[in-house]
């Protein structure tokens, strides 16, 4: 058990308006902040205001990148009771991407007190128009000020909260994927699995490349063999093939392990389909769309739960998938997930915990 001291903000901020929010422009009131140093461990957890961090101009965390962070939502049910979409498989991850980055683990039970605890104070930043939820931005960074390259031995472990728009305006919108042939994201042995800047890094040029030319994600290969998939931007991957469902297996250690992915895959196997998870080669993707077995595609991630790929784009090779529109898997997953996060609908797994 934390024992978390709160300095309530002396001036509430104007919320923003509800049909403006977009994605991770607006913080509330307060944030989570907790310290550790070597031989002490996590001290000093406290709710403070929203704040500009001061740190020193040699922090490791601006050199080296020793970081780390994690996105889960909080969503208001209709009976206005606050509801998290399985924090512990978020608290899991975390510690996971911890220990690949020398960074010290934080006990299971304080991190899901620590968010609880934020999230209950600003409550009243949730907004409720349909589609809309508080993102929670859980992250740790190294606080040592030497140049060195070592494990950093004093971190900074903080809780930001945004208040996040509908990510479609309308419906699900199908996207424009572009595989990329240039670039690589991660590889067997780094650090692809772990939650970590560096990551999204490495993958910006590719991802502006993709932008330059209208496609709003990239598909990327694994840094290998340069020919299996790994996952899509910031969201995991699904194909229709045929009369299977596939998504590119975790054990290489190059892939994000996600939480909507783990879900998807739950709930897809509960109505019977069969779901493989295997290495998928860019080949058999265009073999099955010339011979008109690639059926349906999307990502999976918190942000947009469902995102359904309309079109995937490789060099000349325009591959235009389920006519452009939604696939009934995708939206029959997308609806599915979206009530139980919102609390509209039964929740058979257990997946939703209240915040209060
Ligand atoms: C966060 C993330 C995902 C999606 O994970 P969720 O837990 O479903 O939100 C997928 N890929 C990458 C690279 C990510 O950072």
């Amino acid at each position: 058990m934390l024992n978390i001291r709160i300095e309530p903000t002396k001036q509430k901020k104007q919320k923003p308006e509800q049909s403006k929010l977009g994605f991770g422009q607006y913080f509330t009131d307060h944030m989570f902040v907790m310290n550790y140093a070597e031989g002490k461990g996590w001290y000093d957890p406290r709710i403070i205001p929203y704040q500009p961090v001061s740190l020193d101009p040699s922090a490791m965390v601006f050199h080296y990148a020793q970081e780390m962070f994690e996105g889960l939502k909080a969503y208001k049910a209709p009976n206005g009771e606050a509801l998290l979409f399985r924090p512990q498989k978020n608290i899991e991850r975390m510690n996971n991407t911890c220990r690949r980055m020398c960074i010290p683990e934080i006990d299971p039970d304080d991190a899901l007190q620590a968010i609880k605890a934020v999230v209950d104070y600003d409550s009243d930043w949730i907004p409720d128009a349909p589609g809309t939820s508080l993102y929670i931005r859980p992250f740790i960074i190294a606080t040592d000020p030497r140049l060195g390259v070592h494990a950093s031995k004093t971190y900074l472990f903080m809780i930001i909260l945004s208040p996040v728009g509908s990510y479609y305006a309308e419906g699900l919108n199908p996207v424009k994927i572009c595989i990329e042939r240039e670039y690589v994201r991660a590889v067997k042995g780094g650090t692809g699995a772990a939650k970590v800047g560096g990551n999204y890094a490495a993958s910006l040029l590719g991802q502006k490349k993709a932008e330059d030319k209208g496609y709003s994600q990239v598909l990327w290969l694994d840094g290998v063999h340069r020919r299996y998939i790994d996952e899509v931007g910031a969201m995991n991957v699904f194909f229709v093939i045929d009369n299977e469902i596939v998504t590119p297996a975790l054990d290489e250690g190059n892939i994000l392990p996600g939480v909507t992915r783990a879900s998807c895959i739950e709930l897809l196997k509960s109505w019977g389909y069969k779901v493989s998870e295997r290495k998928i080669a860019v080949e058999e993707l265009i073999e099955a769309n010339n011979s008109g077995k690639l059926n349906e595609a999307f990502g999976t991630g918190t942000a947009a739960v469902i995102s359904p790929i309309g079109e995937l784009i490789d060099g000349d090779n325009v591959m235009e998938l389920c006519g452009g529109k939604i696939g009934p898997i995708s939206q029959k997953l997308y609806d599915t997930l979206t009530s139980i996060q919102w609390g509209k609908a039964e929740d058979p797994f257990g997946w939703s915990v209240k915040v209060r």
